[in-house]
């Protein structure tokens, strides 16, 4: 094998109880983590679909990627992929990440992934030490919060005689200074739950798409993995030289660059330093890191209320509390507020049909309320509910926002906004008409997208900023000549609305493709949105980023392959089309692909900063008041589908782009169901 690989991705079947492997090998055309995941996907159930997330059909996958083990920055994220319950109208096949350890301890223990497939018939765990692999009884685990059940099947899989930091024999000859990394869902999970989550260490959540509900349904309460092996780089000078050559890229605790500009609260989020991304929590605190990641944002605060979070988790009140219980950040948040409307619109209520019963005071604190200690009694108990109480009330909400809308007999309150569910039930996040690549990227994909690294907190929240370390035309140049092979197109990321160059134009149809590729390959690799792409950063001279040049130095270091930028984003492309065949699978259609009914009635009223070319002159604007126009955006996507090599009336693959992305098998599968574009 190539370094990077172990060359195998072990496979358990909870209801025959078999335990296997499938040969990485099979899958290197995808090259590894999310693209292998989605190909191992369409290969087990592929020809099966559709069928529901919570059929024991559906599988968990869990991989790690060529960079995990190793010290490729930012890279120490494990991509979760299955079909997700918390998806809207049709629970997509989907990914969501989670960072910590559990990717380097899964490739020590000698995997590339992990699929899990079936449901048992009682709780059980996955114990996974090196090459021994075993499913567990979960009696006394299941039920268990999210950090009991991390702490209880760490004692049970560990030697007797384990001390904390000592040398451990997990087998004969065989020693480690290690505890097992566990992932795990809460009771809230274990309820069949949309709103569930998936928890490794104390904060690290796979958030979105419900994948605790998933682990519920397979009564599959954790997987916990130890390895004492390593990870295999191919050429261990290259890849030193390009850890060092990185070292310009980061804050430098030293002797920080600019430190009088950077160091300040507007910077926080975006100048590379250590902590800064606990959004909402300034306590003392100190960082805490993911495997590999010299960034290290996650806090851990003095009050223990938001531990080893970042971003939405920590704005939200009772962030501790929810991951104790397994509930999804993003998914609580749209569930919450819409909740709250029901209540104030006496659908929910005492004595109503759907009846909380006793819920202590939300309380404040926290941007979305429910913060501090009363805060975390109304959390406490909510979730209590939700995960126990066999009610009305908690199967409504279990339901999470979106599908709330049709139990209460309100369908239209997607499409008037009501509820800002902007792309397939996940909640709105940023502009859509303004910041294009995240809003068309997110309706083009299966769910928010998440990739905060891409313009949004490098060019929306330095242009909020002052002073703004870089121009509007410098940063968006900048970002043109990181965007390889679009880099001939100087408006790239020209978010204006002129007819030749803003929001419906040709550049921003490679935008949108760029950014699908790179999260497809790149992101999918088990990097992270906080991390990656990186197209301008504050701490280097001349303030150009290492993206592209980073990626494949790395890239091209552990596995040993000679491949290009361009060639690896052609690999993206590859597999963005694999996914999009499965959604087609299930019943995407191209009048399904469009925005809820807001988004083209209702203006921008702020707008949102971001770089446009506006009468001849690069400037940083907001766009105010824009609205999307629903016939040149079907314009737009029309023009989309067709760059991207899928049939423009209908947005299905064609037979010509699969054959020659070479694969025959995804061609055939979409032909039987007269499906092929
Ligand atoms: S930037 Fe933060 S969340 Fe991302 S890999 Fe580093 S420590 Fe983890």
């Amino acid at each position: 094998m190539p370094g990077g690989y172990t060359g195998k991705i072990l496979r358990v079947n909870l209801t025959t109880k078999a335990i296997s492997k499938l040969d990485t090998e099979k899958y290197m055309d995808f090259a590894g983590g999310h693209g292998m995941g989605s190909a191992v996907f369409f290969d087990l159930v592929g020809a099966q679909l559709p069928f529901p997330a919570f059929d024991p059909k559906n599988l968990v996958i869990i991989m790690a990627s060529p960079f995990a083990g190793t010290f490729m920055p930012g890279s120490g994220r494990s991509e979760v992929q299955g079909l997700g319950p918390g998806l809207y109208p049709i629970e997509w096949f989907a990914h969501s990440n989670f960072g910590g350890r559990f990717t380097a301890q899964l490739k020590f223990a000698g995997w590339d992934g992990i699929v899990v497939e079936g449901a048992s018939d009682k709780p059980v765990y996955i114990n996974v030490m090196d090459d021994k692999v075993k499913i567990e009884d979960a009696n006394g685990v299941w039920g268990k919060n999210t950090w009991e059940a991390q702490l209880e099947i760490s004692k049970r899989v560990m030697p007797n005689n384990f001390k904390m930091s000592e040398w451990a024999e997990l087998a004969s000859n065989c020693f480690t200074t290690q505890i097992p990394a566990v992932v795990t869902c809460g009771p809230v999970g274990e309820a069949k739950s949309r709103l569930g989550c998936l928890l490794s260490g104390p904060g690290s959540q796979a958030a979105l798409c419900g994948f605790g509900g998933v682990f519920g349904s397979k009564k599959l309460k954790a997987i916990s993995v130890i390895g004492t092996g390593h990870a295999e780089i191919a050429d261990a000078k290259a890849m030193m030289d390009a850890r060092l050559w990185f070292r310009q890229f980061q804050w430098d605790v030293d002797n920080p660059r600019d430190a009088n500009v950077f160091e300040g609260m507007g910077y926080s989020l975006i100048s590379g330093r250590p902590k800064g991304g606990n959004v909402a929590n300034r306590l003392p605190s100190r960082a805490a890191a993911c495997a590999s990641c010299p960034r290290g944002c996650k806090e851990r605060t003095q009050d223990g209320s938001t531990n080893e979070a970042v971003c939405a988790g920590t704005m939200a009140g009772g962030n501790d509390v929810m991951h104790r219980w397994g509930a999804g950040h993003w998914q609580v948040m749209a569930t919450q507020g819409y909740m709250q409307r029901l209540m104030s619109q006496g659908i929910i209520g005492k004595g109503k049909e759907y009846d909380p019963g006793d819920l202590p005071a939300q309380g404040g604190g926290g941007m979305f309320g429910g913060g501090g200690a009363s805060g975390n009694a109304y959390w406490e108990a909510l979730y209590k509910k939700l995960a126990t109480e066999d009610s009305k009330f908690a199967a409504l909400v279990n339901e999470a926002a979106a599908r709330m809308t049709q139990i209460v007999g309100r369908p239209n309150d997607i499409n008037n906004g009501t509820v800002r569910l902007t792309y397939w039930g996940t909640q709105e996040h940023y502009s859509t008409p303004v910041e294009v690549e995240w809003g068309y990227g997110s309706l083009f994909g299966e769910r928010d997208l998440m990739l905060h690294q891409m313009a949004n907190y490098p060019l929306h929240w330095m242009a909020q900023v002052n002073p703004q370390y870089l121009t509007a035309e410098k940063a968006s140049d900048l970002y043109r000549q990181a965007m390889v092979p679009y880099d001939d197109d100087r408006f790239l990321v020209d978010y204006g609305d002129s007819v030749e160059t803003g929001t419906y134009s040709l550049s921003k149809i490679k935008l949108v493709a760029w950014t699908k590729h790179y999260e497809k390959f790149w992101h999918g690799m088990g990097f992270c949105g906080w991390r990656w792409p990186q197209c301008i950063t504050n701490n280097t001279e001349d303030r150009k980023g290492a993206t592209p040049n980073a990626e494949i130095k790395f890239w091209n270091a552990v596995t040993g392959k000679k491949l290009s930028f361009a060639d690896c984003m052609e690999i993206g492309h590859k597999i963005y089309t694999l996914d999009r065949s499965i959604w087609v699978l299930q019943g995407r259609t191209k009048k399904l692909e469009t925005f809820p009914d807001y988004i083209f009635n209702q203006g921008e009223g702020q707008g949102h900063v971001l770089p446009m070319y506006l009468n001849g002159k690069w400037v940083y604007d907001g766009g105010r008041g824009r609205k999307l126009d629903r016939e040149k955006f079907e314009d737009f996507k029309t023009r989309f589908y067709k760059f991207e090599g899928y049939n423009p009336e209908n947005g299905f693959p064609t037979a010509k782009t699969l054959a020659d992305m070479k694969m025959p098998k995804v061609a055939d599968a979409l032909k039987k169901k007269d499906l092929l574009g």
